[in-house]
């Protein structure tokens, strides 16, 4: 993760925390000092505050966890100011799991609450007949109590993507086809995002920018899960291409440019003693063009590692290893055999004929 810091791993996931986050405590130390507070009040406040950020993590950990438990890992936790995020490879499609990863997190943090207020109470510490509560060694672990009971509610909002949106999906698809849930939860999710918005605008920045990230996430996720249905059951062997144009690996750029010009296609076949060698993109002939000139060999700008996959390699599968590889075309073989091409364009193609088939 670019821009972080690396803090530790616990059970084979990194925790890192974005650079950003040192603004949050810098913003504390002056507000706090600018209002007056002392030193030490100052120095609580910023003890109080990392120790919330500990518990999102330990929050994010609750899900992680519970997603290894189902055979799913986790790439690494990231804290940024708004929050925490567990980048987990998948997203469990099991409604079960679903609900159990999602609701892991919130839960961690009311145990955390009840932990805190059973030892608060053991202790025997007056507090109910102070208005104001100073934040001190001694009301520190209201405060965290407090915090915790917070996060968990504020978590379970059910503004889908955040945990309460993924619990009612998960519920949702309990009853229903998983595209529908998504596409319910994540209407109601943007119609709360908007009202966070609105509400961020009046009273909270920090709500605005929640507000924003919500509705954007519902979105990506209700078109993400709509294309994996629609590429669902299919293989490449049902999108790619067979016909494409090849070109030389040893002839000009200006052989490519011609091709580019003259024609739909926006990725070639580079071959060398009639074998696929590389693929060159209409990025790369451009990029050629901009740092070279239209007279060097099309080896010096082509892709020679190509991704290679297989025929039968489920489509939904391929979609996401060329996402996740960044590479927008990929080399189709059978066993040993070059049979043709798959590039981003195809699946979306591939995505919208299923789409008018099936008319979602
Ligand atoms: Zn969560």
């Amino acid at each position: 993760m670019k821009f972080s810091l690396y803090l530790g791993r616990y059970s084979g996931i990194k925790v890192f925390i974005h650079w950003t986050f040192s603004l949050i405590l810098i913003w504390i130390f002056f507000t706090s000092m600018r209002s007056g507070l002392s030193l030490i009040d100052t120095a609580w406040s910023l003890i109080f505050v990392l120790s919330i950020f500990l518990c999102v993590i330990l929050h994010e950990f609750g899900h992680a966890l519970t997603a290894k438990k189902y055979g799913i890992q986790t790439k690494d936790i990231i804290l940024l100011p708004i929050g925490g995020l567990a980048r987990l490879e998948k997203l469990p499609e099991d409604p079960k799991q679903e609900l159990w990863v999602a609701l892991a997190g919130p839960l961690v943090n009311v145990v955390i609450f009840l932990v805190f207020s059973t030892i608060i109470s053991l202790s025997g510490i007056q507090l109910v007949e102070m208005e104001y509560i100073q934040l001190r060694g001694s009301t520190l672990l209201l405060y965290i109590a407090s915090a915790n009971l917070i996060l968990a509610i504020f978590n379970m909002i059910p503004a889908f993507p955040m945990d309460g949106g993924r619990v009612l999906r998960a519920l949702l698809s309990l009853k229903m086809p998983r595209v529908k849930a998504t596409a319910i939860a994540g209407g109601i999710g943007q119609a709360l995002a908007i009202g966070f918005i609105l509400t961020g605008i009046f009273y909270n920045p920090i709500l605005v920018i929640i507000g924003i990230f919500i509705f954007l996430g519902a979105q990506a996720e209700v078109t993400h899960t709509k294309q994996n249905s629609l590429l669902k059951g299919f293989t490449i062997s049902d999108a790619m291409m067979t016909r494409f144009q090849v070109l030389p690996f040893d002839a000009p750029l200006s052989k490519a440019i011609k091709n580019l010009l003259d024609g739909q296609a926006t990725h070639f076949v580079v071959v060398k003693d009639d074998q696929p060698y590389g693929t060159l993109s209409r990025e790369e002939i451009i990029k050629g063009l901009n740092e070279q000139n239209e007279h060097i060999s099309i080896e010096k700008v082509a892709n020679l590692h190509p991704l290679k996959l297989d025929l039968y390699l489920p489509l939904e599968k391929a979609f996401k290893t060329m996402a996740t590889q960044k590479n927008k075309v990929a080399l189709i073989y059978e066993q040993n055999h070059f049979l043709g091409i798959l590039d981003q364009e195809n699946i979306s193609e591939f995505i919208m004929v299923q789409k008018a088939k099936s008319g979602l």
